[in-house]
């Protein structure tokens, strides 16, 4: 059905599980885009993939990180009629849980499929109209009857389940939706820009990463960038938009397929406004290159959200960080989307950069 490489690769990405703590199928199809692309591999003791392509200098690293896990689930009880109960992973809109098709990863590595489910609105009281129902007062349902025939599943508590919903492309061809473009639309971009440098020796080593846990707490920018050392660390993530109904632009301006956004703050108000404010020399250089390119980007001041680049700032002896983000509508559901066209740009940017970076 899909034929565009770049789109190829953010459909085979995207629908794998990698619910956060639990990124290996993702991790396992992100070798399979790399094969090829890439001289050396390390996995980090955190799961996060390494992918190494030496430059003329190996001593100088540029890093650029994508994370490969999803938010979604963690069981934390069965009940005596099989229902599963669950607690988020990561940050959720509840409104969004309810009456989703869902999928289990056991421990075996089995997928078991179920529903979340909710009271039907012919018997809702006023009342339950006005409320939310909280992520620990839903339940997931296996279409079993008992407790000993879920887990007859491999289905237990710890196990981590995510949005079970298959990604596809909207109707002109441009937008692509899917439960986990939070982030596979940042790994499927680094592939491809991986892809386009396959013949070019640049004079810098790239370590082109797909990070883990980001979504409970950007947890892999410090280790990686301790391991790595990098003189640049730049996230590749998604970020949200402006300009869909009910949302304030002059709070969120970026809008989708008018280019990636050049990050200028990477922080998040959830851990006490803390973050990067990303050097100056690192948002120009990126600027200049897309202008140089005449490739359209956006200047993203947002301060609603962090990536890997902000703990990955503060390692160490500190480290050069910054962000490059693809737009993404209705962040954090079961059907996020991006436009192919603002995928395509972040390539072009990233490509360019590399290509041309001699030091900042
Ligand atoms: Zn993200």
């Amino acid at each position: 059905m899909i034929n565009n490489k770049l789109l190829e690769t953010l459909y085979n990405l995207d629908n794998t599980f990698g619910v956060s703590g639990n990124e290996e199928e993702t991790a396992a199809a992100l070798r399979k885009e790399m094969e090829g692309l890439y001289d050396e591999h390390i996995e980090d003791p955190l799961g996060s993939q390494i992918f190494i392509k030496y430059g003329k200098d190996r001593e100088r690293k540029i890093v650029l990180s994508a994370h490969m896990d999803e938010i979604g689930f963690i069981l934390n009880y069965i009940e005596d009629n099989g229902i599963g109960r669950f607690l988020p992973v990561g940050y959720h809109d509840d409104r969004t849980a309810v009456n989703q098709d869902m999928v289990v990863m056991t421990e075996s590595g089995k997928k078991v499929y179920g529903v979340t489910g909710s009271k039907p609105a012919h018997i809702m009281t006023e009342e339950d109209h006005e409320k939310v129902i909280k992520i620990e007062d839903l339940y997931v349902d296996f279409g079993t009857t008992s407790r000993e025939e879920t887990q007859a599943l491999g289905v237990e508590a710890g196990d981590y389940m995510g949005f079970a919903r298959e990604g596809y492309v909207l109707n002109n061809g441009k937008f692509y939706t899917g439960k986990s473009v939070d982030d596979r639309a940042g790994c499927a971009v680094l592939v491809e820009a991986l892809r386009r440098l396959q013949d070019e020796e640049l004079d810098v080593t790239v370590c082109m990463v797909g990070s883990v846990q980001e979504e409970v707490g950007m947890r892999s920018g410090a280790p990686l960038a301790n391991r790595l050392n990098p003189e640049l660390f730049l996230a590749v993530d998604v970020t949200l938009t402006g300009d869909t109904p009910g949302v304030e632009i002059n709070k969120c301006s970026e809008r989708m397929g008018a280019g990636p956004g050049i990050k200028f703050y990477d922080w998040d108000p959830i851990l006490g406004a803390t973050g990067n404010n990303v050097p100056r020399k690192v948002t120009s250089a990126l600027i200049q290159t897309a202008k140089k390119h005449n490739i359209p980007f956006q200047r993203e001041v947002m301060t609603g959200g962090g990536t890997d680049a902000w703990s990955a700032a503060m390692s160490g002896c500190g480290v050069l960080a910054g962000g490059i983000c693809i737009p993404q509508r209705y962040m954090h559901t079961a059907v996020g989307t991006v436009n192919m066209d603002d995928m395509e740009y972040t390539v072009q940017l990233l490509v360019n950069f590399l290509k041309e970076y001699k030091g900042l």
